[in-house]
């Protein structure tokens, strides 16, 4: 088999991972357009500065030798197979850096013979890379489940992030779908990243030229919708995440219906639970920026809602909380208010010290005022018609509106219709969930072991 076969092969098995932000695209070129997209190949992620990072998505090997249920590359799947040589996989980062195609290299890889095997294999890459090519480009590289800390350490010391992907949100699922695989192997090696990290943070304090440690730190990909954990227990772990291990990503992935298990949603299921990933990404953010706990985000439910975002859903249920006065309200408080974000609640902060804000300025502070205007007042004023109040506040919330204008008037046991649309609010078409897992120990209990 030559480079490009196996290329392509590999390549296109990486798909499947979600640990780029932008890798999941997937769309054709067409006469008289410019450019396509493609879900597998180069992948985009985006350096500390905000840079946009092209990379070269590709395992080093899809010939497994595990058989978790969910994945393209298990042991039991007839798809086509191939192995990069070490040597062989270098060369072509190379080759593809000098040519300008890309900036950087994401690793990941199935276990070929063993996990130590398969490690020293991927460490292999990265040291022709570094050490004979000079390559000072990014690489993000997936460990091994189960590989030796001495080898994870190794990986740490060549790449810019490291990750160990966690997959299945429960360990009733892990034992269920993926067998072979044991807690321990993913967060032993997480917890030893960790470790790891932070002693090399310490040591670069003392000593500048001491070696770092995965500098843009360690993430990891969760299945989403393949079993029937709920929003609830994958918040709750995503947040044991951040706060046990200093994760800098947990990303989330919807489950892509390829596996025949009877415990996953069927072949046929033509719903990837997109909406649902969105929904997870918008949770997550409002835990790593906006002080939410999962709890907060889940407490009416192990389910999110998904008509409203998180933050609106939030506001929705407390609406105690609301109006926020504008001229008065904390950083936290005004965080709490969905269409304020970080920058605009800094700008109000700011803009506070030269004099009272009125409504006609939210606006240009950048408050989002078709979700604000609903919660925030400017001198005790709300803009316009708009009250936290308001009859028809959930539907006027919904993303279905987004795009479409509502009459603020109408009589309160109506459904409300978009103006000029003729389209009543019919709820979006349900996602399909797989039934509830029976009770295990939790991957949070187990974590924190
Ligand atoms: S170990 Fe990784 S590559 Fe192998 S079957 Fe499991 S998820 Fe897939």
């Amino acid at each position: 088999m030559d480079r490009m076969e196996k290329l392509n092969i590999l390549g296109d098995a990486a798909k499947f991972d979600a640990s780029c932000a932008s890798s999941g695209s997937g769309r054709a070129g067409k006469p008289g357009q410019l450019g396509n997209a493609f879900s597998s190949g180069i992948c985009h992620t985006w350096a500390a500065d905000g840079r946009c990072v092209c990379l070269l998505k590709v395992l080093l090997s899809n010939a497994c030798i595990y058989d978790c249920q969910y994945c393209q590359n298990r042991r039991s799947n007839d798809i086509p197979r191939a192995t990069f040589q070490a040597e062989e996989l270098a060369e072509l980062t190379i080759q593809f850096y000098r040519r300008n195609y890309i900036e950087g290299l994401f690793l990941s890889s199935g276990v070929v013979r063993n996990a130590d095997h398969t490690m020293e294999q991927m460490i292999r890459v990265m040291r022709i890379l570094r050490e004979t090519h000079k390559f000072g480009g990014y690489i993000h590289v997936k460990t091994i489940p189960g590989a030796d800390l001495k080898l994870v350490e190794a990986a740490g010391l060549l790449a810019d992030r490291v990750s160990v992907n966690i997959e299945l949100p429960s360990s009733g699922s892990l034992s269920l779908l993926a067998p072979e695989k044991k807690p321990d192997m993913i967060f032993t090696p997480m917890r030893g990243i960790e470790t790891m990290r932070r002693s090399a943070l310490e040591d670069g304090k003392k000593h500048s030229s001491a070696p770092m440690f995965a500098p843009a730190g360690q993430s990891t990909q969760m299945i989403v919708g393949a079993t029937g954990d709920t929003d609830r227990t994958i918040l709750r772990l995503s947040g044991g995440l951040y706060q046990k291990f200093r994760l800098k990503r947990v990303y989330f992935s919807a489950y892509i219906p390829i596996g025949t298990h009877p415990a996953l949603p069927p072949r046929e299921t033509a719903t990837v639970p997109l909406l649902r990933e969105h929904r997870l990404y918008q949770s997550d953010w409002l835990m790593r920026f906006y002080s939410f706990t999962a709890d907060e985000i889940t407490e009416d439910g192990e389910r999110l809602d998904m008509e409203v975002d998180p933050k609106c859903a939030w506001a929705l249920r407390h609406p105690e909380f609301f109006p926020v006065e504008v001229n008065r309200a904390d950083r936290e408080t005004l965080l709490r208010v969905p269409g304020v974000g970080m920058k605009s609640a800094d700008k109000i902060i700011e803009a506070r010290r030269f004099g009272p804000i009125r409504a006609e300025h939210l606006r240009k502070l950048g408050i989002v005022m078709k979700r604000a205007r609903f919660f925030l007042t400017a001198g005790g004023k709300y803009e316009g018609e708009a009250r936290h109040d308001h009859p028809f506040l959930r539907e006027l919330l919904t993303d279905r509106y987004d795009n479409g204008q509502l009459s603020l008037f109408g009589d309160g046991n109506k459904t409300p219709r978009l103006i000029g649309s003729g389209e009543s609010a019919a709820p979006p078409a349900s996602i399909p969930q797989q039934p509830a897992l029976p009770e295990t120990p939790s991957f949070l209990k187990l974590m924190n072991a």
